[in-house]
């Protein structure tokens, strides 16, 4: 008996639930959900620019939905927020293995900027998890301090397949998190799939975490991805690692001059740090604000955004094209037929293609 009352305290205004429902946590935490009033656009919109997080929490929520109704509330909600003038931000992408330390070195970063007085926004593209909701961030007991600060915003967003393609929740987020007058965007991602070139096309500075000592510091990189990035920091250079980590530095750093110039004129970086020990951070940090100087002053910043903005409107009509063409049934039973054609050697796969798009045409 003393059990079940222990069970109720604190849900005593979930009435019309039967005792089991209330002792299932879930199903608790669903009704919750389930009775919470809908805020309109304007109030969210409100709660976001006066700096509350639960509205900021709501409204990304509501961006993360895949409801025809509230795609045309986000989508309200997003050009609100894009029409204030938000404070001059820097988004940051950090990206590398699991295990490189990118938890601890934004655990790190953000109590540097923290100190500084920017206000943090932490979040994270994983096309990994699709349905978990963005994995990488979903554990971040390690960003103890960080979760703790006022200043500081940590919010995995939903990956998976949307309209806009990987990271288009995550970009969104970030018009939010500027309206909410967050001026610093760290945006984690793990080195697989399409989650490096999603971050990449959404963020200012691209930084590449690198650890030295496991003999394969060069070939185990995609080249793309060193042709991305603005800065190689080698990590975890403590301790007996840190000869290992100058060696690999100095590895980068002969290897960064055989690839073409960057467009933005910046020669990418090559750093130490630990991350765990707190070296390296404040000057990979000015490291960042150098290459934003630079770059605001030869015109490339500002042109980065812009032609970011163009990538997204670009992708996502890409994208709804994509679902419509393979999603038209005539077009998806003409395809099926041309498939065995190709497997039976009768037509090429090219001419199949070309049959394929002209059937789509003419049956529109
Ligand atoms: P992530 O998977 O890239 O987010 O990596 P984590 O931040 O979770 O770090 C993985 C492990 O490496 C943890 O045990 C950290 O404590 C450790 N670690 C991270 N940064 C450093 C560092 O600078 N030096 C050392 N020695 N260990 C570190």
């Amino acid at each position: 008996m003393e059990k079940k009352n222990k069970n109720f305290k604190g849900v005593k205004e979930l009435k019309g639930i039967s005792y089991q429902e209330i002792t299932n946590k879930n199903a608790v935490e669903k009704l919750k959900q389930k009775r919470q009033i809908k805020r309109t656009v304007d109030e969210l919109f409100k709660g976001i620019t006066s700096g509350d997080t639960t509205s900021l929490s709501q409204g990304i929520t509501l961006i993360e939905s895949t409801k025809t109704e509230d795609r045309v509330l986000s989508n309200k909600l997003i050009e609100q927020c894009l029409s204030i003038e938000a404070t001059k931000s820097i988004r940051v992408g950090i990206t590398g293995v699991p295990g490189v330390g990118k938890s601890t070195f934004i655990e790190a970063i953000g109590r540097t900027l923290a100190k500084k007085g920017n206000k943090i926004a932490v979040l994270a593209v994983d096309p990994s998890s699709s349905k978990s909701k963005g994995s990488i961030l979903g554990d971040k007991t390690r960003m103890t301090e960080l979760v703790r600060a006022s200043n500081v915003f940590i919010r995995p967003t939903a990956s998976g397949k949307t309209l806009g393609g990987v990271g288009q929740y995550t970009r969104e987020a970030i018009i939010l998190c500027e309206a909410a007058g967050y001026d610093r965007i760290l945006v984690e991602t793990v080195g697989v799939g399409q989650g490096e070139t999603a971050v990449y096309e959404m963020v200012d500075f691209f930084l590449l975490l690198k650890l030295a000592g496991a003999g394969d510091e060069l070939q185990g990189i995609k080249r793309g991805i060193i042709e991305m990035a603005d800065a190689i920091l080698i990590n975890k250079a403590d301790g007996s690692n840190k000869d290992a980590a100058k060696l690999a530095m100095s590895a980068f750093r002969s290897a960064l001059h055989l690839y073409a110039a960057n467009t933005s004129g910046w020669s990418p970086k090559v750093m130490l740090c630990s991350a765990l020990d707190h070296t390296g951070i404040d000057e990979t940090w000015a490291m960042i604000e150098a290459y934003v100087k630079f770059t605001s002053t030869n015109g490339y910043f500002q042109k980065k955004r812009e032609d970011q903005n163009v990538h997204w409107m670009m992708q996502t009509i890409k994208n709804q094209l994509n679902i419509e063409f393979f999603q038209y049934s005539k077009t998806k039973k003409f395809i099926k037929q041309q498939i065995e054609l190709v497997k039976e050697n009768k037509v090429s796969p090219f001419v199949a293609a070309q049959a394929v798009l002209r059937q789509h045409k003419s049956s529109l």
